[in-house]
């Protein structure tokens, strides 16, 4: 019998998500009804939210060839300057609702670029904040998305090289990578950029973890972080499960004979709270009224505005 829920001290939408969604919406309330308002590629990585704007008019587009006219929104994930030059180039006003997160890795990249150094990107090169990145280091920089990708590439010991991650990226799994990459480039510099919202959230699943029987991480299985989740809390938990909404939570987990007595609910950064809010009221209704919802409180995001810096 389900007894008790906890909900996650850091969990759902981060600081770059709500300023790219905020960002949309401004734009599609004030200039919308004079002007075709179009985001390129997903605004953030939830069926949800983008199903939002579409409702209200706002058009989608996988590339800037997709849009005639208009004004084109740039999302939390970046972009390469290319598109953006393509876009003006075609008369586009393009407004950048890039996470400054994400803008801090291009102002890293540029200035290690600046000093000699090629880039190693650590991160999952179908991504579209990887491209972005990518468009903005030119021919200096590789990406490598595994430990046998990093060790894979050359030996180049006559080079200068800078190693960056993706901000979403495993804390923990990064470490790893971080030691394997001096091992075999002893001169590597490291820019650790995943971001504060990142760590936060994956260490808040590390300390639900041995209070819980079971973790459901309310995410799109197109959002890298919800994923990522849901891995750390299978591993630290041993049961994590990846739930799009409510509705995928499955009676059988819940038999009679069931051992699961607590559970744990997290969310993705591109997760709304509305989400969760019926994950934890399906639990709920499944215990009989009669679990207890333990919310743990949040820190403060300071740390996690404070990371635009540099
Ligand atoms: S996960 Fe981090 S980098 Fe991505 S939008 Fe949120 S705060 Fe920005």
């Amino acid at each position: 019998m389900l007894k008790k829920i906890i909900v996650a001290r850091h969990h759902g939408f981060c600081m770059g998500v709500e300023r790219a969604i905020e960002i949309a919406e401004d734009t599609a309330a004030k200039r919308g009804g004079q002007n075709k308002v179009t985001i390129l590629n997903e605004i953030v990585h939830n069926e949800a939210v983008v199903e939002k704007f579409r409702r209200q008019g706002v058009g989608q587009a996988l590339s800037v060839d997709d849009v005639a006219d208009g004004i084109l929104i740039i999302s939390a994930h970046g972009i390469s300057p290319d598109v953006v030059e393509s876009a003006e180039r075609k008369g586009l006003e393009v407004v950048d609702a890039t996470c400054p997160l994400v803008s801090r890795i291009y102002r890293i990249i540029s200035k290690a670029m600046a000093r000699g150094l090629y880039i190693i990107h650590y991160g999952d090169p179908h991504h579209d904040e990887t491209a972005g990145i990518v468009g903005h280091a030119a021919d200096r920089i590789s990406v490598a998305a595994s430990y046998e990708e990093l060790l894979a590439l050359p030996d180049w010991s006559d080079r200068q090289l800078g190693l960056t991650v993706q901000t979403t990226a495993h804390a923990m799994e990064f470490e790893e990578v971080e030691k394997l990459a001096k091992r075999k480039w002893p001169h590597i510099e490291v820019f650790n950029t995943i971001c504060n919202a990142t760590t936060r959230r994956q260490e808040a699943i590390i300390e639900l973890a041995p209070q819980v029987d079971m973790i459901l991480v309310v995410g799109s299985q197109t959002s890298a972080n919800s994923k990522r989740l849901a891995r750390i809390s299978d591993d630290a938990c041993g049961r994590g499960e990846l739930i799009g909404s409510a509705e995928d939570i499955r009676d059988d987990w819940f038999t009679v004979d069931s051992t699961i007595e607590s559970i744990g609910v997290s969310a993705g950064a591109s997760t709304p709270q509305f989400l969760v809010d019926d994950v934890i009221e399906r639990l709920v209704r499944i215990s009989d009224g009669q679990a207890e919802v333990i919310r743990l409180v949040p820190e403060k995001r300071k740390e996690e505005l404070d990371s635009t810096a540099g």
